[in-house]
């Protein structure tokens, strides 16, 4: 019989922050411990950020300072371990954040002397946020019955050499991480591995880049062919809309990878699509877990989430959003118009939202506009530009949106006296997404909601 595939944990900063969130952990995994858990911790909230202070400070010269800005937050690993280890686990935790403590400290004076090992010894300061809640949280799991064992994630995640943002090489990262997890696993453990970490061909310690831990789970998952990618969060999944607009929101439970790509991109910031692409590849499911509701279920997110009766999933919005708009008469059937103002776009490096078309004029979204005074000029060139600020962008996503007839009609229905900017239904027909006044957002959201998804 084939053992059961194992399934990744991952758990975020704020699920690891202290003793307390711990203790949750601890019997978030021995819940489910039947499913050969693999658990991925980031660093304990706020102490990356600390760390990236400390490194600042040294390329400073200050040294001292930055070892006064990390010492405390290196201090909380010890004071979790006495709160919830027996004495002698606690004092080898303890010795390990001596450890860290010495050997940052080198790090950080080396720093502090040569400013030109500041970018190649970044990474190495801020792994151990994670180096240290992955040898904490084994430590707990074993406190609470399981095999947690401790595994460096820089021998598992291989990647090029770009400091602070390093790329992972797939081929090297399923070798390595399958070489020094599926062993443990085989005997019964649960392996513990820091996020965000990993090491480049000469040995140097990497990073993923801010917030990287959801793709090291990711990448993890790919490589051990998981069951299944959990994310645990502090928030109950992906909801109906944000629930600080629409306080009776309610939480989704199946998404298309997809669906998630579009909602994250309307600001859900529960999890970057970007993130978990090495299990989009896979065809990994991934599911966001509340640790504090640990049997709320969650968002399961998967390549094929049914669509919902109501045709919509969810109702995303985005305010501060700029609207341009370029009207070119003599754009009537000429080639190379779009090519051009895209490229105006393109060499400004501004993204652009939502596009609608006329014959004669363009209008385009954009959310970014540091280059838009040096970026108008160019523009104008092509023709007359309106500017018009305080938008929002106001999208209705669900793939049963593709196969509803008349979800439209009754969008706008429901919104009738409201000025609509622009209207877009994505390629995809995934999405309608359209632009309104910034200070009607809110309550078109409220009225869509109460539309689509109250009352059924
Ligand atoms: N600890 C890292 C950060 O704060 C990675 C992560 O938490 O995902 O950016
Ligand atoms: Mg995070």
């Amino acid at each position: 019989m084939t053992p059961v595939a194992p399934t990744v944990m991952k758990f975020g900063g704020t699920s690891v922050e202290d003793a307390a969130a711990l203790a949750r952990l601890a019997a978030i995994v021995a819940a489910r411990r039947a499913e050969r858990p693999v658990v991925v911790v980031s660093a304990m909230a706020r102490v990356t950020d600390a760390l990236v202070r400390a490194v600042a400070r040294a390329g400073e010269g200050d040294a001292g300072g930055a070892m006064a800005e990390a010492a405390p937050h290196l201090a909380r690993h010890g004071e979790a371990a006495r709160a919830l280890l027996p004495p002698a686990e606690a004092a080898e935790v303890e010795a390990h954040v001596r450890d860290a403590e010495r050997e940052m400290g080198g790090l950080l004076e080396m720093i502090a002397r040569q400013p030109g090992t500041r970018l190649p010894l970044h990474d190495a300061v801020v792994s151990f946020g994670e180096r240290l809640s992955s040898v904490l949280v084994a430590a707990v799991l074993r406190a609470n019955g399981m095999a947690g064992v401790a595994v460096d994630a820089r021998r598992c995640i291989r990647t090029d050499a770009e400091f602070r943002r390093a790329a992972p090489l797939p081929d090297e990262t399923r070798r390595c991480t399958r070489a020094e997890v599926l062993p443990l696993l085989e005997e019964g453990g649960v392996p513990v591995l820091g996020g965000f970490i990993a090491s480049a061909p000469s040995g140097a310690t990497t990073t993923l880049g801010r917030g990287g831990s959801d793709y090291s789970a990711a990448l993890i998952g790919a490589a051990l062919d998981a069951r299944e990618i959990q994310v645990w969060t502090d928030v109950t999944g992906f909801l109906t809309a944000d629930p600080r607009v629409v306080p009776g929101a309610r939480r989704i439970d199946r998404l298309s990878y997809a669906e998630a790509a579009e909602l994250a991109f309307f600001g859900a910031k529960v999890l970057h699509p970007r993130t978990i692409a090495p299990a989009v590849e896979r065809g990994i499911p991934v599911r966001v877990c509340n640790a504090r509701e640990p049997d709320a279920g969650g968002t399961r997110i998967d390549a094929h989430a049914e669509p919902s009766p109501a045709g919509a999933k969810a109702i995303a919005h985005k305010g501060g959003i700029t609207v341009v708009q370029v009207t070119a008469v003599g754009m009537l059937g000429v080639y190379g118009f779009l090519k051009a103002l895209f490229d105006v776009f393109d060499r400004h490096r501004t993204p652009v939202d939502v596009v609608a078309t006329s014959e004669v004029s363009v209008s385009l979204s954009v959310e970014e506009t540091d280059a838009l005074p040096a970026l108008l000029p160019e523009l104008r060139a092509l023709g007359t530009v309106d500017v018009e600020e305080g938008n929002a962008i106001v999208c209705v996503v669900g793939e049963g949106l593709r196969t509803t007839p008349g979800i439209a009609a009754r969008v706008f229905g429901t919104i009738r006296d409201v000025n609509v900017r622009m209207i877009s239904q994505g390629a995809s027909r995934l999405n309608l997404t359209f632009v309104v006044k910034d200070d009607q957002a809110h309550e078109v959201v409220s009225r869509l909601h109460a539309e689509l998804f109250e009352d059924r």
